[in-house]
């Protein structure tokens, strides 16, 4: 590798040179991203080699995270930053007159999730090879990504996210390691020396084909791998046609297309269950070419499958993996001769299952008759899981028929996927102490007094590599300066930052900081809409997936009030506020597009009424993704993690805040809960309904919305601004929805039963913000705390407590 600046420009010269025929002069910016790329890449083969070799040789036991999302981002700085070169090759570029930001624009935003989930998928693979454990991912190489988003006349317009038509520089194809994926069909069981043989015939053969992608961990030794599976027509024997037996050419055109449909999108909806059978075909994909590599891998150790829990873990992020579970019982049982009991039992010890939500449209059920067709062995695995299952109750709970039809597995011809999960593993956990405590005791109430040791919390976390070193180097810098580097490793080291939070040298350096990174924010802001920020104006940033729950409305209907109040009185004194909002809606979720185009139409109001004078503004910055929150949240000063209480199981972006210095504006939701917990009241501003509150209303009634819309005149104005004529509703209904939201349908989330309270905590905030010392002694405070969240914690918890793996010293 080069270790020195000089040596780095000269390899890299010679690339260019070899590889494309350029020389430098001749080089795009597009070129020197995939030189570099490469580079990186085969530098890390060695080590990625080595790695495998040691976990080969010395037969270490395994991780496999199975997600069917990883929202990893761009790789490229944080492949430099792991590998210790970053420094280098900064200065080496600029050196041959190129920015390391600018390269690092060049790369394809890998967008292969939704939001939290997915992101917290890539978190974890950081921190498994940067603390030096063998786990890797499990996931789907989808052709297209989430959505690219475009705001358009205020609307969201939904683009196909082609990430892959730049070269993926990162990913290796495997074909030597491709497996089949069996579907359809039917099963033939017959006996044979006294025991049921159970064989697949007439199935459509899918080609699983994977890519893998090094994992570079922070000491740059440790590569792990993510290997993404893709689906592939198989044409070189009829027989795998299956059922079209033949070559018919129009048959096999129409096969293909439904094979490659396997891996070509991810589904953007989040947290709304999607019943379609392709996301089922994608499910069982994932899980089957999964197990199948793992298997073949764990065989080639020479070990009896009864030590399959010893070396191997398999960790399913949130149900839809779940069909690891059948798969796993079907390949144990009718590929290696195995009885129920045993392979039952091997299955569950090796399985440990992530709960991320207790919505209840987002739990997934599984239409029986979908399962039985497409996927028929899988189907009577999970119909005997039922009956051993439902068998056990009865002879548990004798005559107890309503608790054994609010437990089973399948249930009115559906198959329950988070009741099969928590049956089968020997690990349940919820994502942060409050959501596991609900999980506990009211959601899966049940399942926690028969099965009381399963359950555990293990709060999310993410990569302070990526989200603090990365995405805010001077604030690391500083960090290193006052504290060293231990923290590093040991981010809760950073705690050693509170005894400078009333230094007043160290506040104006991270005052100096915040402001910085508020002038490039600012300047992107200005490149994008053409219009100037403020710099010296409160950044109040709300940046998450669009969600009723998540309440972006609250946000932009107390916005209303506040220009409200400046119409009535334009020399109102207040500190000036930029509101920041990112957002993506699922493209068939009608009420969070109607969010969008409100948050856009109060924009367009208020930022062009000269009566504002720039007191506030509003900006919507389109596409949020990885990389456009490692610009916002470093320029952040508030940070809005409003979710109806009881809600957002624990949130990690309210994390990425926090360990940027931005003080958390918050109801006392997910991870808000242990954030307070360690920084205080003085250091967080809480507002709303707890969610014992929240919860109680659901059950037993006693709110109303319209009592709330008759008896507070601030929200009657809002309210009826967005129905009747006037600048937010000019001249269509677009708005009604929202309107009976809140109103016909009383407010669900609890968006007016909040305001109140919402209101006059953006006025404690404009009162905190004008004392600057205490400000930045409370933003200081937050930081040194953050180290906490790191996900290098939360993945030493989970393994030591479920997976029972140690660090792989090479
Ligand atoms: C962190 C992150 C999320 C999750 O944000 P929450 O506020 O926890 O919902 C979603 N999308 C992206 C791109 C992220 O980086």
């Amino acid at each position: 590798m080069f270790n020195d600046k000089e040596t780095f420009k000269q390899v890299f010269r010679e690339d260019l040179i070899g590889k494309l025929g350029k020389p430098l002069e001749e080089a795009s910016n597009a070129d020197v991203y995939n030189i570099l790329g490469n580079m990186i890449r085969e530098n890390a083969g060695r080590h990625w080699a080595d790695t495998n070799q040691k976990y080969k040789a010395d037969k270490d036991k395994q991780v496999y995270y199975f997600s069917m999302e990883f929202l990893i981002g761009r790789l490229l700085g944080n492949n430099l930053l792991n590998m210790g070169v970053l420094e280098v090759v900064r200065e080496g570029l600029a050196d041959l007159g190129f920015s390391l930001a600018d390269i690092e624009e060049e790369e394809a935003d890998a967008g292969l999730g939704n939001g939290g989930l997915g992101r917290l998928a890539a978190c974890f693979l950081d921190s498994l090879a940067s603390l030096q454990y063998a786990g890797h991912g499990c996931g789907i190489r989808y052709k297209y990504g989430l959505f690219e988003q475009k705001i358009v006349d205020g609307y969201q317009v939904e683009l196909p996210d082609y990430w892959l038509q730049k070269d993926n520089v990162w990913e290796v194809r495997r074909e030597d390691k491709q497996v089949e994926v069996r579907f359809w069909g039917h099963v033939e069981t017959r006996a044979e020396n006294g025991e049921l043989v159970f064989e697949h015939k007439d199935y459509e053969a899918v080609r699983a084909v994977p890519y893998d992608i090094p994992i570079i961990g922070a000491d740059r030794r440790h590569v792990n791998t993510l290997r993404n599976w893709s689906a592939e027509s198989i044409t070189q024997s009829t027989r795998t046609f299956g059922t079209f037996a033949g070559t018919d050419y129009h048959k096999f055109l129409e096969y293909k297309r439904s094979v490659e449909s396997i891996s070509e999108f991810l589904y953007p909806d989040d947290s709304e269950y999607e019943g379609k059978l392709l996301r089922l075909k994608q499910q069982y994909f994932l899980c089957s070419a999964g197990l199948q590599s793992i298997l073949r891998t764990f065989g080639k150790l020479g070990l009896p499958y009864e030590s399959l829990p010893d070396k191997v873990a398999l960790h399913i992020n949130d149900t839809h993996p779940t069909l690891v579970i059948p798969e796993l019982m079907r390949i144990l049982m009718d590929e290696h001769g195995m009885g129920w009991n045993k392979a039952w039992d091997i299955t569950t010890r090796m399985v440990s299952y992530t709960n991320h939500t207790i919505l209840s449209e987002a739990l997934e059920r599984w239409p029986l008759q979908m399962v039985r067709e497409l996927m028929p062995r899988i189907f009577l695995i999970i119909e005997e899981i039922n009956a051993r299952f439902c068998g056990e109750l009865m002879s548990r709970y004798p005559g107890d028929q309503p608790r054994i039809e609010q437990m089973a597995i399948i249930h009115d011809d559906q198959v329950r996927m988070a009741h099969l999960a928590i049956v089968a593993s020997h690990s349940v956990n919820g994502v942060a102490a409050l959501h596991t405590e609900i999980l506990q005791k009211r959601e899966m109430r049940l399942f926690n007094e028969m099965y009381p040791h399963r359950f555990n919390n293990k709060t999310n976390g993410i990569t302070h590599r990526r989200w603090l070193m990365h995405a805010n180097p001077e604030l690391a810098g500083l960090i290193n300066d006052s504290i060293g580097t231990r923290w590093i490793h040991h981010p809760q080291e950073m705690i050693g930052l509170i005894k400078y939070c009333e230094d007043a040298s160290f506040q104006e350096q991270v005052a100096a900081i915040k402001r910085r990174n508020k002038l490039r924010l600012a300047e992107y802001i200005s490149s994008k809409h053409g219009v100037q920020v403020d710099p010296d104006s409160i950044f109040d940033v709300q940046v998450k997936r669009l969600h009723a729950y998540k309440r972006q409305l609250l946000n932009i209907l107390h916005i209303l009030h506040l220009y409200n109040q400046i119409k009535d009185n334009p020399s109102m004194d207040m500190v000036p506020r930029t509101f920041i909002f990112g957002a993506k809606a699922a493209p068939s979720y009608h009420l969070a597009k109607r969010i969008i185009k409100l948050i856009n139409t109060v924009a367009d109001v208020v930022n062009n009424d000269p009566d504002v004078k720039g007191k506030i503004r509003i900006f919507f910055l389109e596409n949020y993704s990885v990389s456009l929150a490692e610009k916002i949240i470093p320029a952040a000063d508030v940070s809005e993690q409003i979710s109806t209480a009881s809600k957002e199981a624990s949130g990690t972006g309210n994390m990425k805040f926090m360990m940027n210095g931005a003080l958390t504006l918050g109801t006392m939701d997910g991870a808000n809960v242990e954030m307070h917990e360690m920084v205080g009241d003085n250091n967080m501003f809480l507002f709303g309904l707890r969610a014992e509150q929240v919860l109680d209303y659901y059950q037993y009634g006693g709110y109303h919305a319209r009592d709330i819309y008759a008896g507070d005149s601030r929200v009657r104005e809002v309210l009826d601004q967005l129905v009747n004529p006037g600048p937010i509703c000019c001249h269509s209904q677009e708005f009604d929805t929202i309107f009976q939201t809140l109103l016909d349908n009383n407010d669900e989330f609890f968006v007016l039963k909040d305001f109140a309270s919402y209101v006059e905590t953006h006025v404690e905030i404009d009162r905190a913000y004008r004392n600057q010392k205490e400000w930045l002694k409370k933003s200081i405070i937050n930081i040194g705390h953050s180290g906490k969240f790191s996900s290098d914690n939360t993945i030493s918890r989970y393994a030591s407590e479920i997976w029972k793996i140690h660090p792989i010293r090479l």
